[in-house]
């Protein structure tokens, strides 16, 4: 198995792909006998070892669809494998939508809402925060049903618990009508952007921005709501968003992998490269991107008010010229929500998110921004690269204790324990 970077591959003694509901208790029940590991995968796109074990890896790719939908009431009942790509067409046929998604459409709706994935806008939570129901398979095989009305405290734990609490088997969302986004890319100059971030994210639905390394320019991406009738796929936003994006970026990683001092000058042709496009189209194909070039990923939540104060210190720190980067710095902003494990719990956040060519050594770099994050009171993205362990993530997470006794409560032996989570939670 590998993950989506290709930094993390091992080898399960089994791999399964139950088909219902069922098959997952008795896979569970059978390893809890047993006394076996078992761990559960999404798209293996997250950046740190959550599914890795020389045991049990349950997958939920043949369990994939909507269970029911329900267009009056706005909800929408899924298995918990369901891709959201295929989650996007299958709400739009009811007429319904996602209110907000992140950059890519790739993972299964377990693993999103696994590690709290996001996208931006001051309206939005994370993702996890559209869940109104699950159901979970608990470590001891049993099926386990809570909402934001029935088990409410193991529901707020299990809105993003890493699989550490059991497998999520199926997830009843809150949607909203189906809607239209206008996006607007821009280059745009990165005082400008600085200076006026604030009422930006207040007046636009989505904004966030892209910061490369040694340019005083950046990439904003700016959608609201649209009534004009769909665009039909241009050459020129074709061309930008997925040649460009893609291969042309691709051949500029691997020139400043092999030429490290070339760095600076691909990060300004890279932004330099960036035309103005708008685009019309249905939300969940707006939010999509295709991300071919692979990469590592490190992203931390600060409290919104220290967003321009901790991109500041990352830009004189990247600036030094110590670390050949060129990959650009994404900055989102995310609503703040009552989930236990949610970076965003009870705080208006800013996510700020650094990446590195998967075929170079991300540690040096990650590891000054993360002092930098950690000094502001940042709490890491599950699913991203950090190196924290239990004793620092206690302080950062108020209700990191009662994460811990519903974990111990619902996986007495430690079935979802493999060596990472145990240093999570442990
Ligand atoms: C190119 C790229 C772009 C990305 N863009 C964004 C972005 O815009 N915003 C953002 O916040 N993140 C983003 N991410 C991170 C990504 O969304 C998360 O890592 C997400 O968890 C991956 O989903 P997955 O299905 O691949 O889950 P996996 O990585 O397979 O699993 C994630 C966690 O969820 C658990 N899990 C999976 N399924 C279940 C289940 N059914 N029940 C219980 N637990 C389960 C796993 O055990 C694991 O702990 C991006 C990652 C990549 C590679």
């Amino acid at each position: 198995m590998k993950n989506w970077s290709r930094k993390i591959q091992w080898t399960p003694q089994l791999v399964a792909y139950p088909k219902t509901e069922q098959e997952v208790r008795d896979l569970v029940k059978s390893a809890y006998q047993k006394n076996q590991k078992v761990r559960i995968i999404g798209s293996g796109h997250s950046f740190n070892p959550l599914w890795v074990t020389d045991q049990v890896l349950i997958s939920l790719d043949e369990y994939q669809g909507l269970i029911s939908a329900d267009p009056v009431t706005m909800t929408a009942t899924v298995k918990a494998g369901t891709k959201l790509y295929q989650l996007g067409d299958l709400l739009f046929e009811q007429g319904m939508a996602m209110e907000n998604l992140g950059d890519i459409d790739r993972q299964s709706l377990g693993g999103t809402i696994g590690t709290g994935t996001h996208g931006t806008g001051m309206d939005f939570g994370t993702i996890s925060t559209q869940v109104i129901a699950l159901h979970l398979v608990n470590g001891k095989g049993e099926l386990v049903k809570c909402s934001e009305t029935e088990n409410r405290e193991l529901f707020k734990a299990a809105q993003v618990s890493l699989g550490a609490l059991g497998i999520i088997t199926s997830i009843t969302l809150q949607c909203v009508p189906a809607y239209k986004l206008e996006l607007w890319n821009r280059k745009e100059d990165l005082e400008d952007v600085l200076t006026t971030f604030t009422d930006r994210i207040q007046q636009n639905r989505n904004f966030e921005f892209y910061w490369f390394p040694h340019a005083n320019k950046v990439w904003t991406k700016t959608s609201n709501i649209a009534t004009d009738q769909p665009d039909k796929v241009s050459l020129t936003n074709y061309l930008s968003e997925y040649v460009l994006e893609n291969y042309v970026f691709k051949i500029l990683c691997e020139l400043a992998r092999l030429a490290p001092s070339l760095n600076p000058a691909v990060s300004k042709i890279s932004v330099g490269s960036i035309p103005n496009i708008r685009k019309v189209f249905h939300s969940h194909k707006v939010y999509a991107t295709q991300r071919l070039v692979r990469f590592n990923e490190m992203e931390y939540n600060v409290p919104l008010k220290t967003h321009g104060e901790v991109l500041r210190d990352i830009i004189k720190t990247v600036n030094k010229g110590k670390f050949a980067v060129h990959f650009p710095i994404e900055n989102r902003v995310v609503k703040k929500d009552d989930i236990y494990l949610s970076p965003a719990y009870e705080r208006d956040s800013a996510y700020i998110a650094c990446h590195v060519y998967n075929k170079k050594d991300h540690r040096p770099y990650f590891k000054a921004l993360e002092e930098i994050f950690l000094a502001y009171g940042g709490r890491p993205h599950w699913g991203k690269m950090h190196t924290l362990k239990s004793d620092r993530l206690r302080d950062l997470y108020p209700k990191f204790s009662e994460f811990n006794e519903h974990r111990q409560a619902q996986d007495p032996k430690g079935l979802f324990l493999n060596d990472y989570l145990t240093d999570l939670f442990l």
